[in-house]
């Protein structure tokens, strides 16, 4: 029998409307077995996620509060998607523990990971589904890192013995017993997680927005949705602020070729993205999947006659960034010139960045050494791009067209993006003209 793995994220679950919209969405293909659950998130946009009030929760605590009245506002939230689904089921018991627990130092993972665990008891509830403790099949290390190969083989036997089940989103146990959750949005690589053990055909990604879209809508106007992307094109764009999942939740299905399709709780019938491994049973519609920005980045710029003949040198540059523990992410060069681009976060204590100028300059005495700022780098990212020529003329033809300067150029060897630098200031006007060029 085909089996899915679905994730609902918090806004999916933020009220008693939603969990319906979610049981009828579970409902209407019994292949949906396996359901991985977020806490309920926000039911308007300036509502809190209950994930952030028990942290709240927990840093009151810290300082000695009283989290009484706080804790309240919790409890109601729960007890009226309860009511309101006409449940007969009482949390009390449990809302009582998890506000004593917190009280007394149970930690602040602990406390988060409540949200994920009252909300997945509920859901199962209402699904009629068994539960399953994420701390009961999800591990992690001595070291905190995640324990992937035992997690796999203790929740492919626990999922064996269910045939439909709801697991909570986001948390897992540390091996003496203490809760501990995957960083913010962490309900995602549960359900890749879930995924994988089951041997799922398909992991659906059940969220608040029709799938990947080609662009920022913050700065593209209407931009297309994505019917079909690749693991890899979806980091680049990740990578480069495009965020629909979390970017660990990727692995554990990709390892196991399991495609992940992102879909709108809100709008169920659209089909949303497919985020697949081969291109080849998917070719891509336009030549260009998508194109992401982001700002932030600054260039070192060194210079030195003779610069190329010079063994050694490069590789002198990269020890000093290493030593300072920055990573790079371009290097473009000319015979003379070599530019090391970083992420300028990395510079902006004045102090390491004389001490890095100073660095560079003992070990490789270049004729000039200059940092300059405010550039914004941009990915133009596509499988399409390999089979297409001209794809780069365009783009750059777009750009210049629009009247913006092009500070750097760097082509992956693979074709599959090209990242372009540009001011700052003409990030927004750049992907614009490029999305234009290449989506009529
Ligand atoms: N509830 C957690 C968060 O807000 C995890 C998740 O929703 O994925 O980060």
């Amino acid at each position: 029998m085909e089996m899915k793995v679905v994730k609902f994220g918090g806004s999916s679950l933020a009220d008693a409307n939603q969990f319906r919209r979610v049981a009828s969405i579970v409902k209407a293909d019994p292949a949906r077995r396996y359901v991985v659950a977020s806490a309920p998130g926000k039911r308007f946009s300036d509502d809190v996620k209950v994930t952030d009030m028990l942290y709240n929760c927990y840093e009151m605590v810290r300082h000695g509060k009283d989290i009484g009245e706080y804790y309240q506002q919790i409890c109601e939230r729960y007890n009226s998607i309860i009511a309101d689904l006409g449940l007969d089921f009482d949390i009390s018991g449990e809302l009582e523990y998890i506000r004593n627990a917190i009280e007394h130092y149970s930690g602040r993972d602990f406390a988060a990971s409540r949200g994920e665990y009252l909300n997945s008891l509920i859901l199962a509830k209402y699904l009629k589904f068994d539960f399953i403790d994420a701390e009961s099949v999800i591990y992690f290390r001595e070291n905190g890192t995640f324990d992937e190969e035992k997690t796999n083989t203790v929740m492919r036997e626990e999922l064996k013995k269910h045939q439909y089940a709801v697991i909570p989103g986001f948390y897992g146990v540390m091996p003496n017993g203490t809760i501990k959750t995957f960083s913010r949005g962490g309900s995602d690589i549960t359900g890749s997680i879930v995924s994988r053990a089951a041997e799922a055909e398909l992991y659906e990604n059940w969220t608040d927005v029709s799938g990947c879209l080609m662009a920022d809508p913050r700065i593209v106007e209407n931009p297309l949705p994505i019917k079909t992307i690749t693991y890899r094109e979806l980091r680049e764009l990740s990578y480069m602020g495009a965020s629909v999942l979390h970017e660990d939740a990727i692995f554990p299905v990709r390892y196991a070729g399991i495609p992940i399709n992102i879909r709108n709780t809100n709008d169920p019938s659209a089909p949303g993205t497919m985020i697949v491994s081969a291109t080849s049973e998917y070719d891509s519609e336009h030549v260009i999947t998508g194109v992401a920005g982001r700002r932030g980045f600054s260039v070192i710029n060194i210079e030195k006659d003779m610069m190329n003949s010079e063994i050694g040198f490069g590789r002198r540059v990269l020890d000093v960034l290493e030593d300072n523990d920055i990573s790079f992410e371009h290097l473009p060069s000319g015979v003379d010139t070599m530019s090391v681009i970083v992420s300028s976060a990395y510079l902006k204590d004045e102090f390491k960045k004389e001490r890095i100028l100073t660095s560079i300059n003992k070990r490789v005495h270049p004729d000039s050494i200059v940092i300059e700022d405010g550039l914004a780098l941009l990915a133009v990212v596509g499988r399409g791009m390999v089979k297409a020529k001209g794809t780069a003329a365009r783009v750059f033809a777009a750009i210049s067209n629009a009247g913006i300067n092009i500070r750097m150029i760097d082509q992956g060897s693979s074709e599959l993006n090209i990242i372009i630098g540009v001011e700052e200031h003409d990030l927004e006007k750049a992907l614009t003209a490029i999305y234009k060029e290449f989506v009529k």
